[in-house]
């Protein structure tokens, strides 16, 4: 099983927005692009909402069916490890091997001993193709490298040796992430992880590396778009050179976690694959589930009480519901507005605080934030929740379309 060329992760929290999501990729299909769904969701998601990997791919499943997809799909374990993977070895056929936690942490002397023994070829003055800065390697380089990675390396063996013994070869997608390392990786460090991956036997497909700036859960990109650049450019080149010299899958490629609506990236991206001639997996999070507020508040009066009270009902837990997000928001607490304030809000005076519509003066990033680690509020409503969700189903699906499909698949595919 190859990842084909451009793929499009996509969350649904409520595992209701399915066939709309399907409906923007169809879009984008009729537009000129095949670009692969993948349903991912993770397994904190899943323990915060109470749902299960199964739900996901029957989610994924029903929407193909009924919309008559004809190209590949996928359903994404997303950010898992050796003790999360088992309940999604059923349902799932893409993997993220999620290894940030293991970078850093000391190797055993001998398997780093070997490590750089078999990476010796390298030593001297590397070069990338494509990427002009050049590299000294030395053995205290390769050490350095093997302290950093090789214990998240071998860790990403375990996990896919794991998942191997129960799909069987070729029977799904490895991807590797370490994109919430604490630390951005430089290019001559990604070439020695493919490296190291491939010496351990992981057919990686795609990468999801970590890159400078920050990557805020459903708000813009904070960083210098110029660096990331760079640094996408520089990492195209080095996933090329590493299939080559490393005998990777051929459909190795890029996986950029970006936390959802990296906007000022897009057009980024969009040349960077234009000059590369390259892939990209773009993983998307929670941006389905504010389009499903949206559509709720502007359902009528009942879906608009039920989209506030995600809201006032989240505020008094607001360390509660933003602590498993920690190091993914950043939200000015003091200027979060008032529950009797957004009371009083018609439907237009919440849709336009929420909706990502930067040239919106009303658009309010701190909201924007609370209101996507707040799904937990929702979930817990249960059926008031649900019904709201249902009764506004069109609105809502329309909303989750037309996301994905102008912001996200234009942008970033068909520009
Ligand atoms: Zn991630």
């Amino acid at each position: 099983m190859q990842i084909e060329k451009f793929s499009l992760g996509i969350g649904d929290r409520f595992g209701r927005e399915g066939l709309a999501q399907l409906r923007a990729v169809q879009q984008a299909e009729k537009a000129g692009v095949v670009v692969v769904p993948v349903w991912n969701k993770s397994n904190r998601e899943h323990s915060l909402i109470g749902t299960t990997p199964d739900d996901v791919r029957a989610e994924a499943d029903e929407a193909v069916s009924v919309a008559g997809w004809k190209h590949a799909y996928h359903v994404d374990a997303d950010h898992i490890g050796v003790k999360t993977v088992d309940k999604f070895l059923a349902g799932s056929d893409f993997y993220t091997l999620d290894v940030a936690d293991f970078i850093g942490q000391p190797p055993d002397p001998s398997a780093l001993g070997a490590f750089v023994r078999d990476l010796a070829s390298f030593k001297g003055t590397l070069r990338i193709p494509g990427v002009e800065q050049t590299f000294e390697v030395t053995d205290a380089v390769l050490e350095k490298i093997g302290r950093s990675y090789l214990a998240a390396v071998m860790e990403a063996g375990t996990i896919y040796r794991r998942v191997l013994a129960a799909k069987g070869e070729g029977n799904f997608i490895p991807e590797v992430s370490t994109d919430e390392a604490t630390e951005a990786q430089l290019p001559f460090e990604l070439f020695f992880l493919l490296g190291a991956l491939a010496r351990e036997k992981v057919p990686v497909q795609t990468i999801a590396p970590k890159f400078s700036g920050k990557f805020l859960k459903g708000i813009d990109y904070v960083g210098d778009v110029d660096a990331f650049a760079r640094e996408l450019d520089a990492d195209l080149a080095v996933v090329k050179h590493a299939i080559s010299v490393f005998g990777l899958p051929a459909s190795l490629k890029i996986s950029v976690h970006t936390g959802s609506d990296k906007f000022k990236l897009y057009p980024v991206i969009n040349r960077a694959l234009k000059k590369h001639g390259a892939g990209l997996h773009l993983k998307t999070a929670g941006t389905t589930w504010l389009e499903e507020v949206i559509g709720v508040a502007l359902s009528g009066a009942t879906g608009l009480a039920v989209a506030k009270k995600v809201y006032t009902a989240g505020l008094p837990r607001y360390e509660e519901l933003c602590k498993p997000y920690a190091t993914v928001v950043e939200i000015d607490r003091a200027k979060l507005p008032a529950a009797a304030t957004v009371d009083r809000w018609t439907a237009d005076d919440f849709v336009s605080r929420l909706r990502h519509d930067q040239a919106n003066p009303a658009y309010d990033i701190n909201l924007r934030q609370f209101v996507h680690v707040a799904f937990r509020v929702a979930a817990e409503m249960g059926a008031e929740w649900t019904g709201a969700l249902e009764a506004a189903r069109e609105v809502a699906g329309r909303c989750v379309t037309e996301n994905l499909f102008d912001r996200h698949l234009r942008p970033l595919f068909l520009s």
